[in-house]
């Protein structure tokens, strides 16, 4: 065996997945709510942009920041909904957001450095920092704050060594959304001690109540202010890899040519593909958001209905509930997750894996009878 020199933990949701998957297919009937994505069908306007891409030859390589027509077409999106102004040079195509993080990471951190999260937060960040060689510092929110920090909380945690912090809006796996006012305050924090602000947006086109408000739509902080953008989540696109990075021309610059030594950039078919969705990207984002609204609300009904309390979250795929709501007295949720998928085939993501004890994430991206049917078989193995 050849010696190990970098192992990381792999994805928890990832993880969870693959044991709903496996459990299937030996024979299971296995409610999986832990995925994080729409299941529902890439958009056919989408699929035709594909088809047109391998019928017309775009099969090669790509330039490594991304296809100009998809730089141009996805900045526009952006200034349109959310009043941003980047240009197609303060954008940069990647494999997925998941990489552009990445690739900001390797970028701007080190051996010494600190990158500041908010917990309850998406899986990849403590890993994304670590495998740099820099520390994670992590700054706790609560339910009773609206699982949001604060510009005190902010300003504490950052020390002569913090280079980034990562701020997810709307927030997996809370569905947080920080309003304008909020964001400037965070934002003004963050330029006062000259630390990168980076904007995980993923979930932007996904919010049922309330304003998203972009990081990127205050002028006076443009230079502190990356924002990750992706087509996964609103766009139903999650296998295409597609995602963006916005910012300062010349950090994206350096962030190409990391690309350019290593993925060489995403698929020319997926980007063609990505280009048909950002320009019909209204009509798209509704279709998948109205069907995601509907699913929320399919899985906050029930849930009701079962446990008696009202469960809700204003955007993204997921709803955060606390085991003591279920009525389960555990508060290892990593444990009780196993023995719910080992004995009642439902699975669901524990809160550990987000940087919070005794919480469970549920997704609502499965279609309605999954959902139902997975609380009905929680609820029964509950009893027991
Ligand atoms: N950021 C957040 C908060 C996510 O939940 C995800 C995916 O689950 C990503 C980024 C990465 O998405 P993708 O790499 O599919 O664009």
């Amino acid at each position: 065996m050849f010696e190990i020199k970098n192992k990381i933990p792999p994805s928890s949701t990832v993880l969870i997945n693959s044991l709903a998957i496996k459990k299937k297919s030996l024979g299971f009937q296995v409610y999986n709510l832990s995925a994080g994505e729409p299941i529902i069908p890439t958009h056919p306007l989408v699929i035709q942009g594909a088809e047109q891409a391998l019928r017309t030859g775009k099969t090669h390589y790509a330039p490594t920041m991304g296809i100009p027509e998809l730089r141009a077409s996805a900045s526009g999106w952006m200034n349109r909904m959310y009043q941003t102004n980047y240009s197609a040079d303060q954008t940069l195509v990647t494999c997925g957001g998941k990489f552009g993080l990445y690739a900001l990471c390797r970028t701007l951190l080190g051996v010494g450095d600190e990158g500041i999260i908010i917990a309850p937060y998406w899986v990849s960040y403590p890993s994304l920092i670590e495998m740099t060689g820099a520390r994670v510092k992590v700054i706790q929110t609560t339910e009773q704050s609206g699982w949001k920090i604060t510009p005190d909380q902010l300003r504490l945690a950052i020390t002569s060594r913090t280079k980034i912090i990562f701020f997810n809006n709307a927030c997996n796996p809370t569905g947080a959304i920080y309003s304008r006012d909020q964001i400037y305050e965070l934002l003004t924090v963050a330029k006062e001690k000259n630390v990168l602000f980076i904007s995980d947006e993923v979930y932007s086109g996904l919010t049922y109540d309330g304003e998203f408000v972009s990081a990127g739509s205050f002028p006076e902080f443009s230079e502190n202010v990356v924002v990750i953008q992706s087509v996964s989540k609103h766009f139903a696109m999650t296998g295409w890899r597609v995602g963006l990075v916005f910012g300062d021309a010349r950090l994206l610059t350096i962030l190409g040519d990391l690309q350019s030594q290593s993925t060489t950039g995403t698929s020319t078919i997926s980007q063609w593909a990505a280009v048909t969705a950002f320009q019909n990207a209204e009509q798209i984002i509704d279709s998948v958001k109205n069907e995601m609204k509907l699913r929320r609300d399919a899985l906050s009904t029930i849930l009701e209905q079962k446990f008696g309390k009202k469960f809700s979250s204003p955007s993204g795929l997921y709803l955060l509930v606390s085991l003591a709501d279920l009525g389960v007295k555990e508060i290892n949720s990593n444990a009780w997750c196993q023995k719910v998928l080992e004995e009642a085939n439902v699975a669901l993501v524990p809160g550990s894996a987000f940087g919070v004890e005794a919480y469970v994430r549920f997704s609502f991206g499965e279609k309605e009878s999954e959902l139902v049917a997975a609380v009905e078989a929680l609820v029964e193995y509950l009893k027991k």
